[in-house]
């Protein structure tokens, strides 16, 4: 197949372009390199430029596309409270106008990177499909809208899409070539890892008196080729399914930070230095995925599911990473 892959510079995307490349299919990146990287897309062709361009759209020649795989995105939740105007512009109006450039050229196969960030507070700690969507923050609104708009362009144009809700994105390919590279960097896993390399000072746990087994947070750690596998599936499942879908995208276990920081310590043998903090506003106890859903529809189980071994293959690429 071709494939267009909007913000495949970025973590995630570069893992899918990867991930296409690998399985013989046409791939063509189109990135503003706002979070991105150049260095992370391989041997894809980059195309520079940003979603509300039309006119950089129009010169894709998007007919050429049998379906547009799409991770642009701001995903910084403290970042989108302070500034909302700016996620809906880049999450919504970025996507509104990706899909009416779609429309223009006959491309009718969208599968749209959402978010457990979607659904809020969780009223119960596994999330199916069914779970309300309530988001807390602009960021998950931002994601939620697209979903509608997606569900409202299946009906007026035919437009098939699948929104894969991600947990927590983690790990990084095996070959240590690519991976996790936010600046800043808010995840849990880079930061227990930057810590263990004596960067950035010592690792803060956001809460410790939380009702857990250990009173950190727990959370649903997914690897980043699973989530890559699952998107080629998606892809797949709208050759012979019209309709917009959803599926949530998990590997069905939950870890605290704790757990997490304790594998880490195995995996690499070094001291992970960390202190307790504050708990960080918005953040539920529990959150961990029923993928239920898609392992019936898409045929997709995650093969990483240890969390040391997700670990390990983020080690590989902080140790040496190349941007
Ligand atoms: N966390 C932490 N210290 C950090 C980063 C994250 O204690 O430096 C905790 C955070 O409070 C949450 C979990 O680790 O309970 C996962 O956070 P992350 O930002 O990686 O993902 P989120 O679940 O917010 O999408």
């Amino acid at each position: 197949m071709k494939i267009l892959v909007c913000g495949g510079a970025g973590y995630i995307g570069s893992h899918m372009v990867r991930y296409l490349l690998a399985h013989g299919h046409h791939v063509v990146v189109f990135d503003n390199l706002s979070t991105g990287h150049a260095l992370a897309v391989g041997k894809a062709r980059l195309v520079v430029g940003d979603l509300r361009d039309r006119q950089a759209l129009r010169r894709l020649y998007l007919q050429r596309y049998d379906a547009v795989i799409h991770f642009c995105a701001h995903s910084i939740v403290p970042h989108s409270v302070a500034d909302p105007y700016a996620y809906y512009e880049n999450n919504v109006a970025g996507t509104l106008s990706l899909l009416q450039a779609m429309r223009e050229a006959g491309v009718a196969k969208m599968v749209f990177s959402s978010t457990a960030a979607v659904f809020g507070h969780p009223s119960s700690p596994l999330l199916d499909e069914h779970h309300p969507t309530v988001p807390i923050n602009p960021y998950g609104a931002s994601k939620l809208m697209v979903e509608g708009v997606l569900a409202d362009a299946s009906r007026a144009y035919g437009l098939r899409s699948v929104a894969l809700r991600y947990f927590n994105a983690a790990g990084a390919d095996p070959s240590g070539d690519i991976g996790e590279s936010h600046q800043p960097e808010t995840h849990l896993i880079p930061n227990i890892l930057r810590a263990g390399l004596g960067q950035g000072g010592r690792l803060k746990i956001f809460g410790n008196d939380y009702d857990t087994r250990d009173g950190t947070c727990v959370r649903d750690y997914i690897h980043v080729n699973d989530l890559a596998r699952a998107h080629l599936k998606a892809v797949e499942f709208l050759h012979d399914h019209e309709g917009a879908h959803v599926f949530n995208l998990g590997n069905g276990k939950g870890f605290t930070v704790r757990e997490v920081i304790d594998a880490a310590r195995a995996v690499t043998g070094v001291n992970i230095p960390y202190e307790y903090a504050p708990r960080r506003a918005g953040d539920p106890a529990v959150l961990i995925a029923s993928s239920n859903k898609a392992r019936e529809f898409l045929d997709w189980v995650p093969a990483v599911t240890d969390i040391g071994d997700i670990v390990e293959t983020a080690w590989r690429w902080h140790r040496a990473a190349k941007y």
